[in-house]
Order: C-alpha cells, then structure tokens, then sequence
C-alpha cells in the first residue's frame, strides 16, 4: 500500500516542529499534526529566558507561534486534530484523527511530550503563570528574594527546591509524608540548605488568592490531624511528577517503567520507521532547547532512514493524496 506521507509528525512542541522544520527542509513534505495542547508546555508559561537567541527572553506563546510559522514557511502541512489511533503494526503506518481523517506515513516522528501533573484542588491550575508555576527553571528567575512552596518529595522537588533556594528568600517544601522519595544525595543537599525548611504530612488545601489573581499565601492541610494553616507566599512550584504522553502507542512500542519511550541511537524507538524527540522520551533535561534538538535529531534520523529503504515501500508525499 502507497503511503500518503513520507514523514507524519505528532506533537507541536518545540520537538515537533523542529523536526518538522528540517523535515521541511530536507524535502520530505512532512505533515505535522498538533493536538490539543498545540504548543505544548511552553504555552502556559510567560517569559522564557533560557531559550538561546533571545537576549530579552521571549513569551513561551511567542516562541511557539515563531517555530510553527517557520516550520510552516518551509512547507509543513499543519493539521490540527486529535490523534485517537496509532496503527505501528505494519508500515505504512496508520494514524486516526478523532474527526475521522486519516493518514499512513512511511515514518513517523513522535512528539507528543509530557505533561506536568498538577494538585487537582483548582486555584492552582487558576493561578497558572501567575505565581504557580511547574518549572523551576522556568520560572524561578521571578521570585527572586521571595517565599516560594515546593510541593512534593522526589528528585524534582528537591532538584526544583535546591535551584530556588538559590533565589527565593525561602523555600517551604510540601509533602504528603514525613519521608522523601527523592534519592539520598538529594535528601541531604535539601536537609543541609538553611534556606530550605519542610512541612510534612500535610498537602496544599488552597492556593490564594484566585480572586486577586496573585499568589498571596497557601492554606495547608495536615493529612494526619486535619489542621488548616495559612502559609503567606509569593509562588508555588509543584514537582510531583510528568506523566509522558505516550497512551496511544502503549503496547506498540518499548516505553520504560514510567511510560516515557526508549530510544536508541538518537532518537530510534523499537519500531523501525518510527523515531521520538522531546520529552516523550527524555524525563531528566525536559527543557524546550533539548527538545528543539532531539527534533532536529529525529528529522536527520528519519531521512536517512527513508534513504536506506527499499524502493518498493517508497511513496512521494503528495498533498492530494493526504486525507488529514
Ligand atoms: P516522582 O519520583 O514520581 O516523585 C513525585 C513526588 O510527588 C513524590 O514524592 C510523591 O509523593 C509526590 N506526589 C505525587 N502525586 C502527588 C499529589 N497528588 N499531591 C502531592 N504530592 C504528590 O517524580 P519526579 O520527582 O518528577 O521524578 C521522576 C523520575 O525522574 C524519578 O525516577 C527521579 O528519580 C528522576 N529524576 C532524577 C533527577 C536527578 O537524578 N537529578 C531529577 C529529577 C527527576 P509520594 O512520595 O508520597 O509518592
């Protein structure tokens, strides 16, 4: 069967559409399917300071419009939709959108990233960028000589509570337990920092003030005694985990033991034709100019493995062809 796609590429995060950029650029008409989240993770953050170029940073919503207008200038077909199936079984490859489109490539990148967990009490989802943020590195720049919240307490908290305890006036570390998950290292930097205190047993009841739109406190829950306490604070970080978007390809492909997808020699996975960038298969950078550049290594990836299959399975990208 004719593929419509030599290249089809799921995720518009910096990922995405840097490999789709050097798709694009190297010929392959690459059709780029952004999900729901288009942008991905960048999009709900402000000021990115760390993404070079930029020497007066640039809004994460800005940044993402400037690489899918790129990616888009060199000739990516763009689609928004919802990718509800992934057929990895045979080649070409098979993707469903939720409104019935679908398209077969040859190879398919995937980007579709990791998403930050969050508390799941509301306010905190409310005050998104305004004094809750889940990337300390990030964000932590605008809490300088502040007092901040940490919520959680594996290697990302104290990771994230170490890195802002260089900035913050205070850091106040939440955990539902009165034990760290984070390894031994990690444990004794934090406990060692005098800049770094904990509540423990307890979990973040409210993030106020949604009304004012501005972190001004947190009220904390004791888990054991039920105790609400009012904690007065400028920001909150929360670490408890990413949880890598990778549900369609489950049982397609090898994933690790936290669902993130194995790659090998770059950014191959185990099915051949199928390669991942981003932070679908990277849960310890997790920064948008390493996903940019695992882009750009599944777009090289992926070209010259189209170079080395046999004629017969070739196919031109046509558009008309596409029914995405
Ligand atoms: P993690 O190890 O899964 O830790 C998540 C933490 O958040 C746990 O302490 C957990 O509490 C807490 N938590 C989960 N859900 C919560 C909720 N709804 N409310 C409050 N607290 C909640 O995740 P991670 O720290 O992001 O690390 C992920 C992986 O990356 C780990 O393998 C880690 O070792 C690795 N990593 C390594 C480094 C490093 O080596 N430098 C840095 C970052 C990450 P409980 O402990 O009670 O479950």
């Amino acid at each position: 069967m004719a593929a419509d796609r030599k290249v089809v590429i799921i995720g518009s995060g910096p990922a995405g559409l840097t490999a789709a950029l050097y798709a694009a650029r190297g010929n392959l008409s690459p059709l780029l399917v952004e999900g729901l989240e288009a942008g991905g993770q960048l999009t709900l953050t402000s000021l990115v300071e760390n993404y070079p170029g930029f020497r007066n940073g640039i809004q994460g919503p800005d940044l993402m419009e400037e690489m899918r207008q790129q990616a888009a200038h060199f000739g990516t077909e763009i689609v928004q939709g919802n990718v509800v199936r992934a057929d990895l079984s045979k080649r070409p490859f098979r993707i469903d959108l939720a409104d019935g489109r679908t398209v077969t490539t040859q190879a398919l990148i995937i980007a579709t990233g990791a998403s930050a967990r969050w508390l799941e009490i509301g306010s905190d989802r409310k005050l998104a960028g305004r004094g809750v943020s889940t990337c300390a590195t990030c964000d932590g720049y605008f809490f300088r000589n502040r007092p901040i919240a940490v919520v959680g307490g594996g290697d990302s908290a104290m990771e994230e509570a170490i890195y802002l305890s260089r900035l913050a006036s205070q850091v106040t570390v939440i955990h539902r337990r009165d034990s760290l998950r984070a390894s031994k290292i990690m444990q004794d930097k934090a406990f060692a920092n005098p800049k770094i205190k904990f509540i423990w047993d307890s979990e973040i009841a409210e993030v106020n003030d949604v009304a004012k739109g501005e972190v001004t406190s947190i009220t904390v829950r004791n888990l054991k005694t039920g105790h609400l306490s009012e904690v007065p604070l400028e920001g909150v970080f929360i670490a408890i985990g990413h949880t890598p978007n990778t549900s369609l390809f489950k049982g397609q492909i090898e994933l690790d033991q936290n669902g993130y997808i194995v790659t090998h020699h770059g950014t191959h996975t185990s099915v051949e034709g199928v390669f991942a960038a981003g932070d679908v298969q990277d849960h310890v950078y997790r920064q948008a100019v390493t996903a940019a550049g695992t882009g750009c290594m599944a777009a090289l990836d992926a070209e010259r493995w189209l170079e080395g299959i046999p004629e017969e399975e070739e196919s031109p990208a046509t558009t008309s062809q596409t029914t995405a």
